[in-house]
C-alpha cells in the first residue's frame, strides 16, 4: 500500500517545504497540497493559485510526485501542467461534468484521483468517472455524510472499499483524513485501509497542524506520522 501525504492546503513555501523535506525522508513519493481549496463558508480560507509557482520552485529542488485539485483548464493552469503528475478531482466536483470531460480532452495522460462526492452511491460514483474516458483513474473514497454532524461532519466508508473492489480493477486509494475527521482517529483507519486491500491511502500532514488555514484538526504533525508509518 502506498502514500500520499501532505498538508491540506499550501500556505507558503516555507511551511509546505518543511513537509516536503520530512515526507521525502519517510520515503512518500506522492506529495498532495490544495492551492485553490473548496470551503463551505465563503468566508473562510480560500487557498491561492498562485501557489503553483512555489511548487514549480521546490519541484526543481525536490524529487515527489505532486497531487493536487484543480478546479478548471483554463490557460494558468495549463501553464503548470508539467508540475501535476496526479490531478485531484475533489469530491464536490465528482458531479461536474463539464470539468471532467474538461479534463479528459486538455490533459489526457494525466492521472486522475476521483474522490466520490459524500453523498453519491459507489454505482454513481463510478458512473461519473466514466466522463475520465482518456485517464487513468485513481479512485479515492473519503468518507460519506455522518448522521450526526456534530459529533462528526463525515464518517468512514471504509467497508465500501470490498464492494467497489467488486466494481473496478483500477487503483483504489482511501482518504484517511477527511474519512476520520480528527487527527487521532487516523492510526486505526489507515490500518483498517489496509485491512480492506486498499492500493493506497492518502493522509493530511502538516509541519504545525494548529496554524493550518484547513482542516487543522485532523491533519497529522511529523511524530504522528512517523508512527503511523512505523505501525503500517
Ligand atoms: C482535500 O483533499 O483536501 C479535500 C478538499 O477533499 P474533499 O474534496 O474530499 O473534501
Ligand atoms: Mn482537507
Amino acid at each position: 500500500m502506498f502514500t500520499i501525504a501532505g498538508p491540506c492546503g499550501i500556505e507558503n513555501k516555507e511551511l509546505f517545504e518543511q513537509t516536503i523535506s520530512f515526507l521525502l525522508s519517510k520515503d512518500v513519493k506522492y506529495i498532495r497540497g490544495g492551492t485553490e481549496k473548496y470551503r463551505s463558508d465563503p468566508l473562510s480560507y480560500q487557498g491561492d493559485i498562485k501557489l503553483l509557482e512555489v511548487v514549480k520552485e521546490l519541484k526543481q529542488k525536490y524529487d515527489f510526485k505532486f497531487v493536487t485539485e484543480i478546479f478548471k483548464v483554463d490557460d494558468y493552469v495549463k501553464q503548470f501542467e508539467d508540475i501535476i503528475d496526479v490531478i485531484q478531482v475533489g469530491s464536490r466536483n465528482m458531479m461536474n461534468t463539464s470539468l471532467l470531460k474538461d479534463i479528459s480532452s486538455k490533459l489526457p495522460y494525466k492521472k486522475v484521483m476521483f474522490k466520490r462526492h459524500f453523498s453519491s452511491s459507489l454505482y454513481d460514483f463510478v458512473e461519473h468517472s466514466k466522463y475520465l474516458e482518456t485517464n487513468e483513474i485513481w479512485y479515492c473514497l473519503r468518507g460519506i455524510q455522518s448522521l450526526f454532524p456534530g459529533e462528526q461532519r463525515f464518517q468512514p466508508d471504509i467497508t465500501d472499499i470490498s464492494r467497489l473492489r467488486e466494481m473496478t480493477h483500477e487503483k483504489i486509494i482511501y482518504d484517511v483524513s477527511h474519512a476520520a475527521c480528527r487527527h487521532r482517529f487516523v492510526p486505526t483507519l489507515a490500518k483498517a485501509a489496509k485491512v480492506y486491500g486498499a492500493d493506497g491511502i492518502m493522509v493530511e500532514v502538516h509541519s504545525r497542524p494548529s496554524i493550518a488555514e484547513s482542516d487543522k484538526m485532523q491533519q497529522l504533525n511529523f511524530n504522528e506520522f512517523s508512527e503511523l508509518m512505523e505501525d503500517l
